[in-house]
């Protein structure tokens, strides 16, 4: 059978996706079994724009087999060459999980550390307290790995970058560069992956009870115009 027309007969989970289920579980379960999502409203994408930038700079340094000064001595290992992007975990005939990696490096042990890029508009040297989000993020990013045959390192690295005041503005913004290594659990990422698929497989759950969207909605149909 054609592998990319069964990747598009199937539910592919991200770790993104997976945590609307905390946001509102019915909404997660519009999301996927519907095809019914909220409208996105007014987004930045300058955030995107920066990772292009980053990732094109981190790729000048991969053929050379070393580390691009930014972040030199503050990771460890060797950036992947060449790197895999994209990843899929096939679980089953109706779910599966992607997830697409900022970047990862391989340690001289031979395992895989995934790194995420993070433009940070506060300083992130004065908050050490990871977002939930974030750890997530990277202990799916484990999960993807192993499950595709890279042992991991059970770290992951956040790399965050923080414009800074400067004098100096027409030579360039100035850029602070902080990284912060988490333990990975992908074991805990399973778990999520798992209860997702429950949620999918159940009824449509309850709206969360402080969303404004459907109350609004269900005040609209009592107005009966
Ligand atoms: S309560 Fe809000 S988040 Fe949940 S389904 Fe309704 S609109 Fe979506």
């Amino acid at each position: 059978m054609n592998s990319n027309k069964n990747k598009s007969k199937k539910t592919w989970l991200s770790h993104s996706g997976i945590e609307g289920i905390y946001r509102c579980p019915r909404c997660f379960w519009l999301q996927y079994n519907q095809k019914l999502r909220q409208p996105e409203g007014i987004v930045s994408r300058l955030a995107n724009r920066f990772d292009i930038i980053l990732k094109k700079y981190f790729d000048l340094y991969r053929p050379l087999g070393e580390l691009p000064p930014m972040v030199e001595g503050k990771i460890e290992g060797k950036l992947e060459n060449p790197f895999q992007e994209k990843y899929f975990w096939d679980y089953d005939e109706k779910y599966g999980l992607t997830g697409r990696l900022d970047d990862c490096l391989i340690r001289s042990d031979g395992t895989y550390t995934p790194v995420d890029h993070k433009t940070s508009s506060s300083d992130p040297r004065d908050k050490e307290d990871v977002l939930g989000a974030y750890q997530h993020q990277l202990n799916f990013y484990a999960l993807l790995l192993e499950k595709n045959n890279k042992p991991t390192s059970g770290f992951g690295h956040l790399i965050y970058y923080y414009p800074e005041h400067g004098e100096e503005l027409h030579n360039g913004v100035p850029i602070h560069v902080h990284v912060q290594t988490l333990k990975t659990n992908p074991k805990q990422a399973e778990g999520e992956f798992l209860k997702a698929i429950d949620v999918l497989e159940g009824e449509m759950p309850k709206p969360s009870f402080d969303c404004p969207f459907c109350s609004w909605h269900e005040k609209l149909k009592e107005l009966k115009i």
